[in-house]
């Protein structure tokens, strides 16, 4: 039995002595869950439950590849990164080899925050300037560099919250974005959306400022599972390199494949798009903690040309990197990243079928394992079905379907499932789903929401506004 204390003595004792402000998912009802198996969570009582939310573990929950290569190495040595060790060497080479040039040099870290944080010193010594361009709702981290730069945290501190050396460019959402086909028909959004980012470099200008870097996730997840346009991102990059940044590209979220078609969700625009700094983390460790920056040779030499040296005392620890390994080792040897284009088209079928069905869908959206469905009371407005979206998480929960949601609004249902999802799990959602949202269609059902609703808050993965 792999429970010391009863569920109601772990809830007693997180109360006592947990700080309030870190949410668990299903407040009012939080799951405690005690093991998981490829895409599956099992509770305290046994109850199975089927994983949309948990991208982390990328090859699948508890992987017997990822637990033997950890407890093997971990019996083996594990010790900083000052000693030579081939696993840490290995991962560099193979990243970089993932990779395209010139992205070949590594540091390594343990959280997504400690690389953006990271990315944003190369970006500022190798540049001279300060300033970032980041896009509303974007979240980069939890340390007080990337709160700064994570509109997604910073606006819930007020609008004074955001300094003046971050620059806000409009979140690339062709769905509710400032831009999108129905108000713009006949216009090249990608484009359009990038005219502002130059707009925004040319105001800076004004005031003598020169952005450092552009930070952006590759596709925005906390953002609500946006897809930017067609030519944004090779625009953007054009604009920003003329005003002397550079671009960040973060895929702590959406790399090592979950696009399916690519490594990286970045390279969706174009083989010729190319970041000159990428951070990874989330499913490089399958639940692990390591991740990574990936630049350049000139940029980490201006680093380097400080004289101020990087040490991290646990990042690219021996361990950290035999799991990385095996993580990268896995997705080749089991082909998941072409399994999840497969199951991900599968998944977005099933899903646009129940768009033509049901008008609360208002969006579907997706490339490989990850999905949005953004939902709607009203499809010509786009009002968002906030309440309703948090009542068919809850619904799906019941039916031991674990789903979040996120965006602005959090009306967006998220599905980023470990890349072992399978076409049986899509059955099992899309018929899952289709109930839920035949019992809403029941006008007293919608009544009654609004009560059961206000008691279970559910909230999204980094978000605490609820
Ligand atoms: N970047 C993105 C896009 C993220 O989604 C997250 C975490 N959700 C981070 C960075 C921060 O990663 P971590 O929580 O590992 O510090």
């Amino acid at each position: 039995n792999q429970q010391v204390l009863t569920k109601q003595e772990t809830i007693r004792l997180r109360k006592r002595h947990v700080g309030e402000s870190c949410k668990l998912f299903f407040r009012a009802d939080p799951l405690k869950i005690i093991r998981a198996e490829g895409q599956y969570m099992f509770d305290e009582e046994g109850r199975k439950y089927l994983d949309c939310i948990n991208n982390v573990a990328h090859v699948g929950h508890c992987h017997p590849g990822v637990v033997k290569a950890a407890c093997t190495q971990l019996a083996l040595l594990n010790t900083n990164n000052r000693f030579l060790h081939d696993n840490l060497v290995l991962c560099a080479r193979k990243l970089a080899s993932l990779l395209p040039d010139p992205l070949s040099v590594c540091f390594f870290v343990n959280s997504g925050s400690e690389a953006n944080d990271l990315a944003l010193r190369l970006a500022r010594v190798h540049t001279g300037n300060d300033d970032v361009i980041t896009q509303d709702h974007a979240y980069h981290g939890h340390l007080s560099s990337l709160i700064d730069i994570s509109p997604y945290k910073f606006r819930q501190f007020g609008l004074s919250a955001k300094k003046d050396w971050v620059h806000v460019a409009p979140c690339p959402d062709v769905y509710r974005g400032k831009y999108t086909a129905d108000n713009y028909p006949n216009e090249h959004l990608g484009v359009k959306y990038a005219q502002d980012v130059q707009d925004l470099i040319e105001a800076m200008a004004k005031e003598g400022r020169k952005p450092c870097a552009f930070f952006a996730e590759s596709l925005q997840s906390c953002g609500g599972q946006i897809i930017p346009p067609a030519n944004y991102l090779r625009t953007v990059y054009q604009y920003v390199r003329a005003a002397g940044g550079v671009c960040v590209a973060d895929e702590v979220q959406v790399g090592f494949g979950r696009v399916g078609t690519h490594w990286w969700a970045f390279q969706l625009q174009g083989d010729d798009i190319i970041p000159d700094i990428v951070t990874v983390g989330k499913p490089m460790g399958n639940g692990h903690p390591v991740a990574a920056v990936i630049t350049t040779k000139e940029i980490a030499k201006s680093f380097q040309d400080t004289g101020v040296e990087y040490f991290n005392t646990y990042g690219g620890n021996p361990v950290s990197c035999a799991v990385a390994n095996t993580v990268m080792e896995i997705l080749e040897k089991e082909n998941l990243r072409e399994h999840a284009l497969v199951v991900g088209n599968q998944l977005l079928e099933g899903l646009t079928g129940l768009k033509d069905k049901y008008p609360m869908i208002g969006d579907v959206r997706g490339v490989g394992l990850f999905v949005g469905v953004e939902l709607v009371t009203c499809r010509r407005q786009k009002t968002p079905a906030t309440s309703e979206a948090q009542h068919i998480i809850t619904r799906l929960k019941q039916e031991q379907i674990l789903v979040s949601s996120d965006g602005p609004d959090r009306n967006v249902l998220k599905f980023k499932p470990p890349m072992v999802f399978s076409k049986e799990n899509v059955h099992q959602v899309i018929t899952a789903l289709e109930n839920v949202l035949d019992e809403l269609l029941s006008e007293s059902q919608i009544k009654k929401l609004k009560v059961a609703d206000d008691e279970e808050h559910i909230i999204s993965e980094n978000n605490n506004r609820s």
